[in-house]
């Protein structure tokens, strides 16, 4: 990799983000996880890929136009990638978001300049969830237009054109499986059919947190969902646009629990602070990988996401208090700090 090629503009930061080898993921599975570092991208999150494409095709279309207005309804992550594409080419943005996201990815878009409309979460079925909220908005707003991640296949194309041909060629063509969650789809439906058109041998499996309803549709064909997960970004209830026709093989349901033990050790042990999608990701990548040893494969080589830095969960999953107050494991040095023995030096 080339890593002083300069760069004409912002927006080419985003993607080319690079692949990790996860030492103990792959210590756990007896075979090589990697992780792509979406955490890398200048919003920090997968969801700037995304951004770029919806906002590039909603101007291909002659639809938003200079000094127009992008509107979205988003649990945070797409609502910055949308911001900072929207400064970098002078359109402004509105973002709606459910009030129980964290508090840094609201702190982080009215920081970037964003105007954020905030509504109680609710059931899709309600007119008031903050996806209806956010597409009213765009109708009755001169100049500006819908994103609609979820239903908007411009999203997955973004994978279809970026994610799945990096980690084709960060592996050398050789990969065996890929896995990932959930939330608009985009990415799992998207590297899907990227691999898949290079080599369909390529197993696609679906990880799901619990309370999604993805797991039961590709396991038994109906969408039911079981329990709930404090995971933020992920766990749909419904096949989007973005997951018609998407190549799952296979599925995996994750815990929170499974993928929080994932999070603290990838920092612990590799440096890596990420968010709790990321740890559910790994969780799976880790049972694709057991699966395909299972049936023979050697050696088999498992990709999966890295979706957004932990820096985006202070406040949540890095607080001992959130943690014990959703009855999640506390990590030890969070505990010691809570009581002031840790991190008493000032430097
Ligand atoms: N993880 C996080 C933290 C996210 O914000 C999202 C996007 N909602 C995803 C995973 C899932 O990505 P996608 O929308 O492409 O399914």
């Amino acid at each position: 990799m080339n890593i002083t090629q300069p760069f004409g503009s912002t927006l080419d930061l985003i993607g080319n983000t690079p692949l990790v080898l996860l030492k103990g993921p792959s210590e756990a599975a007896g075979c090589e996880i990697w992780g792509k570092c979406e955490f890398a991208n200048p919003g920090a999150s997968v969801k700037d890929r995304a951004a770029l494409y919806m906002i590039r095709d909603a101007e291909a279309r002659g639809e938003l136009k200079p000094g127009g207005t992008v509107i979205e309804g988003t649990a945070g992550n797409t609502g910055i990638g949308i911001a900072l594409v929207a400064n970098a080419l002078g359109y402004k943005t509105v973002i709606v978001m459910p009030d129980n996201q964290s508090s840094e990815k609201m702190a982080t878009l009215r920081a970037l300049g964003a105007r954020l409309v905030l509504v109680p979460p609710t059931k899709y079925a309600d007119p008031a969830h903050f996806q209806h909220t956010s597409r009213r908005m765009a109708e009755e707003t001169e100049g500006a237009i819908w994103a609609g991640q979820f239903d908007n296949v411009a999203n997955r194309r973004a994978h279809i054109e970026t994610t799945a041909p990096e980690l084709w060629e960060q592996l050398e063509g050789r990969i065996d499986g890929f896995t990932c969650a959930a939330g608009t789809g985009g990415t799992i439906a998207g590297v899907g059919l990227g691999l898949k058109e290079r080599d369909e041998n390529i197993r696609i499996a679906l990880t799901d947190p619990h309370g999604a309803a993805l797991y039961s549709y590709y396991a038994e064909g109906e969408l039911k969902s079981e329990g709930s997960s404090v995971a933020e970004g992920i766990g749909q209830g419904r096949i989007t646009a973005n997951l018609e026709g998407a190549p799952i093989d296979t599925q995996f349901r994750i815990s929170d629990e499974e993928g929080i033990a994932w999070v603290e050790k990838l920092l612990r042990d590799e440096g890596l602070c990420l968010g709790l999608s990321s740890g559910i990701n790994v969780a799976g990548a880790i049972a694709l990988g057991q699966q395909l040893i299972g049936e023979g494969r050697e050696n088999p080589r498992i990709a999966t996401i890295l979706c957004d830095t932990g820096f985006r969960y202070l406040s949540t999953l890095y607080n001992a208090e959130w943690l014990r107050e959703k009855g999640l494991p506390v990590f030890d040095w969070l505990e010691n700090d809570a009581d002031g023995a840790a991190n008493s030096d000032v430097d």
